[in-house]
């Protein structure tokens, strides 16, 4: 396969020689009796690593944040959730779907917090007329966006107030540490449970990890059973996680770095708008006049660049793009724009 260079994610990344070589080593057992030893070490390294009682290997993200919204909230409660967040909109309505829990979304603030006075508005009189809320629901990075670590400790304290439970989906929440440069329990220890991605820019083929103490850890195993995520020799797939979270933490900065030069190079270019002017962690996003650059995306298809096709344009670094790459990709723009 020719060797694109795939900015339209991060979860293009691909297993490296050595990670795949830790997948082989992996001893393995059946992970539904609990035997798996490379699953227990993935989940007590991250549970160590984020500062909680316990973690769990799941299958997916989205996996991840249903098994949480179904351990923090029963049938017919609610959660307050961003209006177009991550567990609202792109997980095909899970929660209500499967957990019979009901979202209340807030729109979001352009820095990617939730206004809290917003979300104390929405929180409804303990009434039978209304579903009550358990949860409030932060993601940390937004489309790219940190969480400033004072708003989080409002956030905890918010909730303790209003005897919520707060979850984090932190897909990206490795971004959001390596870019304050802070240890990544300082952003996780203000969180009931926090779920992280470790097949996006960490670079593992497949698998999250979600956190949270013993009774949270110990209802969401059982619902992870229920929606068939009990994997067996799934140590294959944690060694990966384990190799991920030891190797391809501290390497995030270096996809900072070039997503920062990338839009450095872009935001010099006429007929490129850099939201922000500036890179958010890993990611860039540009506005483009569509009447301009209706063949934008194939021209940069057949120049080895992938991108999606949006009315803005995400574009992600990650580690299987490269300093050299970023500079191809932004000539590949200035000729593009240039002929125009
Ligand atoms: C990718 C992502 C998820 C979940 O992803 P999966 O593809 O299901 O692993 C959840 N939240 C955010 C913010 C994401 O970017």
């Amino acid at each position: 396969m020719a060797a694109y260079i795939d900015l339209r994610s991060d979860t293009v990344t691909r297993p490296s020689e050595e990670m795949r070589l830790a997948m082989y080593r992996a001893e393995v057992g059946d992970d539904v009796y609990g035997e798996d030893p490379t699953v227990n070490a993935l989940e007590e390294l991250a549970a160590e690593k984020l500062n909680s009682e316990f973690a769990l290997f799941v299958s997916s993200g989205t996996q991840s944040n249903l098994l949480a919204l179904m351990s923090h909230c029963r049938r017919g409660e609610e959660y307050i959730v961003g209006q177009d967040a991550h567990t609202y909109k792109y997980e095909a309505g899970g929660a209500a779907v499967l957990g019979s829990i009901q979202p209340q979304p807030v729109d979001f603030e352009e820095d990617g917090t939730l206004d809290l006075k917003k979300v104390e508005e929405v929180i409804k009189p303990d009434d039978f007329h209304f579903a009550q809320a358990r949860l409030l629901c932060l993601e940390n990075t937004k489309s790219g966006k940190v969480l400033p670590m004072e708003y989080l400790k409002q956030a905890s304290d918010f909730v303790a107030e209003k005897n919520l439970n707060l979850h984090l989906d932190g897909a990206r929440i490795f971004n959001a540490a390596v870019e304050l440069n802070v240890d990544v329990s300082r952003i996780s220890t203000f969180f009931d449970s926090v779920s992280v991605c470790l097949s996006k820019g960490l670079g593992a083929p497949v698998g999250s990890v979600l956190c949270g103490n013993r009774d949270f850890i110990r209802s969401a195993l059982k619902w992870r059973k229920m929606l068939g995520g009990g994997m067996r020799q799934a140590g294959i797939l944690a060694a990966a996680g384990i190799f991920a979270l030891e190797n391809n933490v501290n390497r995030l900065a270096e996809d900072h770095e070039n997503a920062e030069i990338l839009a450095g190079g872009l935001s010099r270019i006429d007929g490129i708008t850099v939201e922000d002017g500036k890179a958010r962690t890993n990611m860039v996003f540009i506005s483009v006049d569509p009447a301009v650059s209706a063949d934008l995306t194939d021209y940069l298809k057949e120049r080895g660049i992938l991108i999606s096709p949006r009315p803005v344009i995400r574009l992600v670094t990650h580690l299987n793009v490269s300093r050299e790459d970023i500079h191809k990709v932004v000539e590949a723009f200035e000729h593009y724009f240039s002929r125009k």
